[in-house]
């Protein structure tokens, strides 16, 4: 039967991208030579493909597409923190933030979904709900669009969804960041943060190597159950035990990162009770002060009592780095993520 449907090449993992060549008579060094001009070169059409016949770039141009994203605006925060909202082919949009570090270096921080559907009571993402997943090439060209201009060292998923929502599609996007004639990123050098659904953790831990940050939030099952209502469904002391038999390299930590709320969950009480669930997990704690916004009541505990919180947990030997969530003035920090979803409502 013949269709007249084009296939994006950059939604195939490069073990896809062989078996769509091979479909078309081609050897897997064909693939190598495709992913060097996509993603190293940036390359967006078939014919600066120099390296390849010409009739197999015709060929190519016919059966598929390579998209690529331009932002519709970027905002500078006083910090240096870039964030850049790209629109996507139906109407929605996505957020990405690019983050200067102390060393110089880059942290680009991605989404992997238009909202999120998880609800947690303190994030401005997830208050409007599900919308839909990001495709494989909507992940990568984040980081590609970003790329043409700037250094990206670090990748984080992080900004807008739960990625585990979106396992397939980000465990695609890992191959293409990881893929030696493609990005070339070291698996050290990207994060994927979860809010804790413990059947794809355990998932993810088969299918890929990617550093692991839980967002953990409370140390009650009472307090995070308010927070985030995933617990009623992974409670602490089943999402501890993922977290326990998550692989690890030798050197490697599972990081946790504590939003301190004024209040909730940033006693000196909590902080022992953390020091008790992390206990057997290499971990690092990342202390997040929580980001004010106008749709929550949450406020910032005071500075004495974060200093407190970050103290209990270094006199017990837990590293505990205490984030200063970049680029709040122009809504770019942890959890302020939105595209532009407010103006559906
Ligand atoms: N859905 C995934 C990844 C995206 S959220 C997850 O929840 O882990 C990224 C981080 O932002 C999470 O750790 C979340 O707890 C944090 N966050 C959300 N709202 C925040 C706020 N208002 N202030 C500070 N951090 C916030
Ligand atoms: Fe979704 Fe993460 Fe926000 Fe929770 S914190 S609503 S899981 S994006």
């Amino acid at each position: 039967m013949h269709t007249n449907q084009t296939v994006d090449l950059k939604d195939l993992s490069p073990d896809a991208l062989v078996d769509f060549l091979a479909g078309m008579g081609k050897e897997k060094f064909r693939a190598e030579q495709i992913l060097r001009w996509i993603y190293q070169r940036g390359v967006e059409n078939f014919t600066e493909m120099t390296d390849l016949a010409k009739s197999f770039r015709e060929e190519l141009s016919q059966r598929a597409t390579i998209s690529s994203f331009t932002h519709e605006a970027v905002e500078v925060s006083s910090d240096g923190t870039r964030k850049f909202l790209f629109p996507l082919h139906d109407g929605k949009s996505v957020e990405t933030v690019l983050i200067p570090m102390e060393s110089g270096r880059h942290t680009l921080c991605i989404s992997t979904q238009v909202g999120c559907a998880m609800q947690c009571s303190f994030c401005l993402t997830g208050t409007f709900g599900p919308e839909r997943n990001l495709t494989t090439s909507e992940i990568v060209n984040q980081v590609c669009a970003v790329r043409k201009d700037y250094t990206v060292d670090n990748i984080v998923m992080m900004g807008m969804g739960e990625p585990l929502h979106n396992l397939n599609n980000v465990v695609d996007a890992l191959k293409i960041l990881y893929v030696a004639t493609g990005f070339d990123y070291s698996s050290r050098k990207v994060t994927l943060s979860t809010s804790g659904l413990i059947p794809e953790m355990h998932e993810l831990g088969h299918r890929i190597k990617v550093n692991l940050a839980v967002s953990l939030n409370a140390t009650t099952d009472a307090v995070r159950d308010e927070l985030m209502p995933i617990n009623k469904r992974y409670p602490l002391a089943e999402l501890m035990e993922a977290c326990r038999r998550y692989p690890q390299a030798p050197h490697q930590r599972i990081t946790f990162e504590y939003i301190l709320i004024k209040g909730v969950n940033d006693s000196q009480a909590d902080a022992k009770r953390m020091v008790k669930l992390l206990h057997g997990i290499k971990a690092k704690v990342n202390l997040i002060p929580f980001n004010e916004h106008s749709d929550s009541a949450f406020k910032t505990p005071d500075e004495q009592t974060i200093r407190a919180f970050q103290t209990y947990l270094l006199d017990r030997q837990i590293v505990a780095i205490r984030r200063v969530s970049k680029g709040q003035d122009i809504s770019a920090a942890c959890g302020q993520l939105k595209g532009k979803l407010e103006n559906k409502l």
